[in-house]
């Protein structure tokens, strides 16, 4: 495996794997099931996401700075209440919020 990615939290790293799936690739998160064992999250412990193949590797990191670098159009955490939303939905389903960068003007 290579990893190509270090997610903030599992839920981005499910983001991320689901990208390079859709691509084509052969993503995996890795460390999910520690984050899910853990009762508090250490620190240092980042979840990853790997391709399965070297030549897949380069493709994998484009997609990822893509992702980085665009909009984010799949799921975001709400700044009010921290709930994680359907990035389809325009408001927190939770608390009603405006995802963040939107609705300013
Ligand atoms: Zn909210």
């Amino acid at each position: 495996m290579h990893v190509v990615y270090k997610a903030a939290d599992p839920l981005e790293a499910a983001i991320v794997r689901d990208l390079l799936r859709e691509a084509g690739l052969s993503a995996e998160c890795l460390d999910e099931m520690a984050w899910g064992a853990q009762g508090e999250l250490p620190a240092n412990l980042f979840p990853r996401v790997a391709v399965r193949w070297q030549q897949e590797v380069a493709r994998a990191r484009e997609l990822i700075r893509d992702y980085e670098h665009s909009p984010r159009q799949s799921d975001w955490r709400c700044r009010s209440c921290g709930e994680t939303v359907d990035g389809s939905m325009g408001l927190c389903w939770k608390c009603g919020a405006q995802p963040p960068g939107e609705g300013s003007a």
